[in-house]
């Protein structure tokens, strides 16, 4: 058991070369995607990996992703290695497709977001066009901006926070608080002034390796919606596509009905990944689903959110408190629990397999 959750890494550098070894012990095909201007903590280069097992002009793709929201690629990059590891049979003319840190400068940071403060969620919009209106985020930013990280301070800004959902409801909370903003580039949840590398990276390998395939599904694997151990499915398909449909015959009810999702109101998304790789495969058949694997409740993942701004703008004044900030926010989204991170990887193994199995007897 230890040395099964020995696959969860301190490190990017040691979640890639877990990642690389279990792809190449597979028989997996390579290419890296290497950021050309970032560095990790450590100078350490930075990657978009992705493997492909199976034949690469399967008509029939699986991918799963890792990474999108940089820390939480940790869990992601154990359950793909997991996977990898576990021999594997794979349905004929079907191909599974890993993307490792899709935004690897967050990972190797462990932060959510990119060298630009920018949620990768949130950039996948069309900055030839106007960008998306949020106008309640204004009053958020004006109540989470701590510059003493206090329990006072923190507990004086969610009363504040409450006031305002009260007055606006819980979809507008959430639409306000982390639907996506393009307005405060110092703000939570920023979606950019302009397409990240990561996004860009993200848009080519997807076009070099799924372009031809007429069946391709999507997981992108998430931390921190959900309760404690468990996983929960987000689905955008609108109700009654077939898209919809697949989901639910793979995965079952559960993967369209929020079962466990531990917000309220769920936002709706502006410039989601997913949403970006049903665009750029016009031809093809396209299910995509998000997996989050619950860590902590609600209140205490907005705090991890108030805290990320925090020890970006404000931590350097008081580096030991940042320390002990930064550690909070890590287990936020990356919890050390064993037990955690054994149910994380036995879940992975089952909601990939049946996703390969569900793509693999498409058409
Ligand atoms: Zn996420």
């Amino acid at each position: 058991m230890a040395e099964e959750i020995a696959v969860y890494a301190d490190s990017y550098r040691e979640a890639r070369d877990h990642f690389l070894r279990a792809a190449r012990r597979a028989g997996a095909k390579h290419q890296a995607y290497h950021h050309p201007s970032e560095r990790g903590p450590e100078g350490e280069p930075l990657f978009l990996d992705v493997s492909v097992l199976g034949p690469g002009n399967a008509s029939r793709i699986f991918v799963v992703g890792s990474g999108t929201h940089g820390i939480e690629g940790y869990p992601g990059s154990a359950a793909q290695c997991a996977w990898l590891r576990s021999r594997p049979r794979l349905p004929k003319d079907t191909a599974v497709v890993f993307f490792h840190a899709q935004n690897p400068w967050g990972f190797a940071h462990k932060t959510r977001v990119t060298e630009e403060n920018v949620d990768l969620n949130r950039n996948f919009v069309d900055f030839s066009k106007p960008v998306p209106a949020n106008p309640g985020y204004a009053d958020v930013h004006s109540l989470i901006q701590l510059q003493t990280w206090d329990e006072p301070s923190i507990e004086a800004v969610f009363t504040r926070l409450d006031a305002f959902r009260e007055r606006v409801g819980e979809k507008a909370f959430s639409d306000a608080f982390n639907g996506g903003q393009y307005s405060h580039p110092d703000g939570i949840f920023y979606g950019g002034a302009q397409p990240q590398w990561a996004n860009n990276a993200f848009r080519e390998a997807v076009e070099t390796h799924l372009g031809h395939a007429r069946h391709v599904a999507y997981l992108d694997l998430h931390t921190g919606i959900g309760p404690w151990c468990e996983h929960i499915y987000l689905c955008f398909h609108p109700e009654g596509s077939p898209a919809r449909e697949r989901a639910r015959a793979w995965w079952g009810e559960r993967a369209v009905n929020l079962q466990g999702v531990t917000h309220k109101a769920l936002a709706t998304y502006h410039g989601t990944i997913i949403d970006a790789f049903t665009g750029l495969l016009p031809e093809a058949e396209v299910t995509t689903i998000v997996v989050e694997f619950g860590t902590l409740p609600r209140r205490d993942m907005q705090r991890a959110g108030m805290a990320q701004r925090w020890l970006r703008f404000e931590g350097h004044r008081d580096p030991v408190l940042a320390a002990k900030v930064r550690r909070d926010y890590e287990s936020a989204f990356y919890p050390r629990d064993a037990e955690w991170r054994r149910a994380a990887l036995e879940q992975s193994r089952e909601f990939i397999d049946r996703g390969v199995k569900g793509v693999g007897a498409s058409g």
